[in-house]
């Protein structure tokens, strides 16, 4: 059987890479940047206040203080996308709001809070030096500077950063489609009755959103039943996405079919099992550049699978660096005993300060109990040769969302 770190690098090998598509700006958010982004112009485009004030000559400013204001004539005032008239010259200055253009001869601002202004005349009771509150062309970003390289998840900032650069449409890589299928012949879709021995297709609607939140279309096939026949048919239905993922039948059972099915289909078969807990009868194979992915059936198991395995993968299509999630050092509250020989992934619950996670399991870790991943914020990585973690040890947590540990900032 392989290791985790083997099965990863089997599963990350030679990916297919994604192609690129147009977004409107507004829909970018969350998108994989595919191109570099220049400064197509300076930002900010021209010499602005920083303030609301006077802008002034800073040598006429340099006797003022705070018992010995100088007088300067008001020439104008410029509120924000106006355009300033009149050059400043010596004894005068113009008001100025923050983001208006800096009038000609000023080369500081005097805040507002440091003046007095009464008959057309401002008292500045400062004295500023030259550059003072002014914002220069370029002082964000120069026209022609690379501001955003490729491989990044847009968020809200880059949003803004390409809106100030007019950029209307932004070239992001396409999302992995994502084909879901669920064989057994216990299932039932959701909302169907069920009879004795069923149970709801809840596999697909877990995978179905685990693919969205990893940046993936979830193309959601349905029930397969265990016969050859159907399985066959809705893997060759399958292969037309990005990624197929199945769950189900791919243990020592007799009715476990997706092996052969997909190995009679062309599908190259990278790895059957992987040294884990839960997850281990997990398959891999290629079938050209589709990644196919045999999860297991138990809930817990495909979830865990698809969290260590395929969201890395979808991340990789993606042109994303980062592919892994997060993880975090704990001190464990209870002792845990694990197996030996495989890397065990055990659901807990994080707790504390980032300089001071505890973290203690979630109860049953049973492969079929989803409350246990609903209940934790993170898995316990037990490596292969441990068999006791011990309270109040450190152990090193997988978190599955990023919210664990937020606090408020002061
Ligand atoms: P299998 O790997 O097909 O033997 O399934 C293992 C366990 O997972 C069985 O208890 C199945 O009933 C359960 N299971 C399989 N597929 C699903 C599914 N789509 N939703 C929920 N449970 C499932
Ligand atoms: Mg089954």
């Amino acid at each position: 059987m392989i290791s985790v770190r083997e099965a990863l690098d089997l599963v990350l090998r030679d990916l297919p890479a994604l192609g690129s598509e147009q977004v409107p700006l507004p829909c970018a958010l969350g998108r994989v940047l595919a191109a570099p982004t220049l400064a197509t112009r300076d930002i900010p485009p021209f010499r602005n206040s920083a303030m609301d004030g006077y802008a002034v000559r800073a040598v006429d400013t340099a006797t003022a203080a705070a018992h010995a204001a100088v007088r300067l004539r008001i020439l104008e005032v410029v509120g924000a996308g106006a355009l300033p008239r009149q050059t400043v010259g010596a004894g005068t200055a113009t008001k100025i709001m923050t983001g208006s253009p800096m009038p000609a001869g000023a080369d500081a601002v005097v805040r507002i809070e440091d003046t007095a202004e009464h008959d057309g005349s401002v008292d500045v009771r400062v004295a500023v030096a030259a550059g003072a509150h002014v914002r220069h062309p370029g002082e964000d970003m120069r026209a022609g500077e690379t501001v955003l390289t490729p491989g990044r998840a847009l968020r809200p900032a880059d949003i803004g950063l390409l809106a100030s650069l007019g950029a209307a449409v932004v070239s992001v890589r396409r999302k992995p489609v994502v084909a879901i299928l669920s064989t057994g012949d216990e299932l039932v879709e959701l909302g169907q009755p069920l009879a004795p021995g069923q149970i709801v297709n809840s596999n697909a609607y877990t995978l179905a959103a685990a693919v969205e939140e990893s940046g993936g279309t979830p193309r959601v096939l349905g029930i397969v039943r265990d016969t050859v026949e159907e399985t066959r048919r809705a893997f060759l239905d399958a292969f037309n996405s990005d990624v197929v993922l199945s769950t189900g039948g791919v243990s020592m059972g007799t009715f476990d079919l997706v092996r052969a099915t997909l190995a009679e289909l062309g599908v190259a078969e990278r790895f059957w099992k992987v040294a884990q807990k839960p997850g281990k009868p997990l398959a891999f194979g290629r079938r050209d550049a589709v990644p196919v992915f045999g999860l297991p059936g138990n809930p817990v198991s495909s979830l865990v699978c698809f969290y260590l395995y395929v969201r890395p993968a979808l991340r990789a299509m993606q042109g994303l660096e980062r592919l892994h999630l997060p993880t975090v050092d704990a001190t464990l509250d209870e002792t845990v005993h694990t197996a030996s020989g495989l890397t065990e992934l055990v659901r807990c619950i994080l707790e504390g300060e980032p300089t001071a996670y505890h973290v203690r399991a979630t109860g049953s870790q049973s492969s079929g109990v989803l409350r246990s991943l609903s209940l934790g914020q993170g898995l316990i990585i037990a490596p292969p040769e441990v068999t006791t973690l011990e309270r109040g040890s450190r152990v090193r947590v997988m978190l599955l969302n990023n919210d664990a540990g937020a606090a408020p900032p002061v």
